[in-house]
This record gives C-alpha cells, structure tokens and sequence, in this order.
C-alpha cells in the first residue's frame, strides 16, 4: 500500500476541484483520476500537471479502477449531482445503481479507506459498507463536514468572529433533516448562550434561526446561481484526507453507522467522530437537549425510510 496515493473516482466538478486542492495542499505524492468519461479525466489531469512547477511534486494521472490497488484513500464523488430545486434523496435510485456497479469494482483492489462524497451521502455510505462489506471504520461518508463549515462560517460572520474560534456541529442527514448542536456551540471557549448575554447585539431567537436556515439551504442557493457545489467541499475533502494520512485523530461530522446512539441504530449519519490513519477511531457523545435529541431521531427516521427503500 502506498500510504500517500489517493484515487478519486468521479472527475466532476467535485472530483477535480477535491484534486486541485489536494495537489494544491501537498499531502499526496500520486494522485489518480478515474471517469466514465476518460476524456474529461484527461482533460483534468493535463490541465493539473501544467501547474506541477508552482507545487510540491506529485504524479497525477488518469487511470482505470486497477489503479485503486494500494491506494490509500479512494475518494467516491461519481454520480449525477442535483439539479437546481432538487434534494439529495431525489437522487438516490440513480446513485444507488451507479455504486452497485462501481463499489465492488473498487473494492476488488482492496483500498485501504473509502471515503463516500456523491449524495444522498448518508445513504450511498450505508449502501457502500453493505456492498463493500468493510469494516464501519474504513467506510467515511463525508457527511456534514460541509455544513459544520458553513455553520462556522456564517456564525462567525454574524457574530464578528473568526469561524476558527467557532465551535459548532452540524449532525444527522447532510440534507433537509440535518440538526444544529446550538447547546454545545461555543466561541473561543465561551458557551454560545453566555457569549450572546455579554454580546451588544441582542439577537432575537428569529436571528439564530435564520442562520440556521442559510446554512441548510446553502446548497440550493449555490446550485442556482452556478449549477454546482464545489471549492468548500473540496477543500472539506482535503481536512479529511488530512486527518487520515497524518494520523490527527480530529474530530470532523462524518457520516458513520451509528449503532445505539440516542436509540438511533443500523443507518449512517453523521456525528462527530475521531478521524485517523485507521478511518473512523471512534464516535463522540455529545451531550443533546432533549429537542436536540427528538430531531437527530427524526434525521435518522428521514434516512431509514429511504434506505429501506432501496435494494441492496
Ligand atoms: P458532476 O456531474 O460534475 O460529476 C460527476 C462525475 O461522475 C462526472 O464526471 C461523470 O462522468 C462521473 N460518473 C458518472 N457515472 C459514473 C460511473 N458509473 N463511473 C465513474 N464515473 C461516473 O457532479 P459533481 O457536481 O461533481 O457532483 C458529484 C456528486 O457529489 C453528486 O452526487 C453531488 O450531489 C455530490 N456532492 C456532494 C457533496 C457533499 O457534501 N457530500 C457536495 C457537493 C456535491
């Protein structure tokens, strides 16, 4: 296994932007694309080695699945993406077929990590460790990492405040059901609620919502205005890679297969979890409100409905 190749299957617009980022961060020395479409992967892979003298060195190539053997990470983000007005889980009998023909593919070669991107995420990861059949560890959906960044983001920004020092989670489904951990938000150290009496603003409840609502509805309004998500996911995809090949042990909002978790078990979901060079080391237990706890349950009902009606 060579512990700094990282193959990405899907050379979209999130897979060569993820590509770009990841060349961009020097953290893998071979770096390989594979597409149903060659052309474009080629296209993608010309256009990356041009940059190779602005750099560290890497090798980046388009391959085929073969080139998965003794990669470290596969990185999955093939599959039709939404369209504007679309949620992930429209996108789920199309995704779910192109993973049963991809998945084993993959796997034959025997990867070491996979880490699952194409949406509905929640459900492609569940349905990839069934198909798979690798361990819970070694199956990493990239789950709300995302939205966790978003929530970061547009906190610190309301709140005039580095989204560095911005401790927040975004848990369950990365979609419509997703939850915001408001009692465990803290800014540089201060509990949210504490921050907010101190604070001269005053912000009423409406205000928190609405940050809130910008943060789950982010992606409809991405895709509307330019037909696709794709520098943060990119750059989510490098912090997890990141944790993995430099063995961090961080906490990121993956999506895991939760087993007895507030009652929630057998479906994938994400919740802050200990990322490492093994995958997922192991999963944090948050302390949630009761109304916390009620909507990750109803997260977690949203995606079993939908998994139990795909065939796997
Ligand atoms: P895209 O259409 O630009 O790219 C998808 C790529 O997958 C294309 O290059 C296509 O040729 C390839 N592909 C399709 N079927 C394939 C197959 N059977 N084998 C190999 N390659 C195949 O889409 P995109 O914008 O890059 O989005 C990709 C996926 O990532 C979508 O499902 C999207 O919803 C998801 N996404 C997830 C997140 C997240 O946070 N999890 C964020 C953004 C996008």
């Amino acid at each position: 296994m060579d512990e700094r190749k990282v193959a990405i299957v899907g050379a979209g617009q999130v897979g060569a932007t993820f590509a770009f980022a990841l060349m961009i961060s020097g953290l893998a020395t071979r770096i390989v694309l594979i597409d149903l479409s060659p052309e474009r992967a080629e296209g993608h892979v010309m256009d990356l080695n041009h940059g190779l003298s602005f750099v560290k060195p890497s090798t980046i190539y388009v391959g085929d699945y073969s080139d998965c053997k003794d990669a470290n990470i596969v990185v999955v983000t093939a599959g039709a993406g939404q369209k504007p007005g679309e949620t992930r889980l429209d996108l789920v009998r199309r995704n779910t077929d192109i993973f049963k023909d991809i998945v084993p593919k993959i796997v034959r070669y025997e990867p070491r990590i996979l880490i699952i991107v194409s949406n509905p995420v929640d459900v492609l990861t569940y349905a990839t460790l069934r198909l798979s059949e690798y361990p819970m560890s070694r199956v990493i959906g990239s789950g709300t990492v995302l939205d966790t960044a978003r929530f970061r983001y547009l906190l610190g920004s309301h709140c005039g405040v580095d989204p560095r020092n911005v401790h927040a989670y975004i848990v369950g489904e990365h979609g419509d059901s997703e939850v915001a951990v408001w009692s465990q938000v803290n800014i540089g150290g201060v509990a949210f609620r504490r921050y907010c009496q101190v604070c001269e603003r005053e912000c009423s409840e409406g205000e928190r919502e609405e940050v809130f609502n910008k943060v789950k509805n982010a992606a409809y309004e991405v895709i509307k205005k330019k037909g696709a998500t794709n520098f943060a996911i990119g750059l989510a995809l490098v912090r997890i890679v990141e944790s993995i090949l430099r063995d961090e042990n961080s906490v990121l909002t993956v999506s895991t297969l939760v087993n007895d978790y507030y009652d929630i078990s057998d479906v994938c979901l994400s919740i802050p979890a200990i990322v490492n060079r093994n995958g997922i080391s192991k999963t944090l237990s948050i302390g949630l409100e009761e109304s916390e706890v009620e909507k990750l349950q109803a997260s977690a009902n949203v995606l079993k409905e939908v998994i139990n009606s795909i065939e796997i």
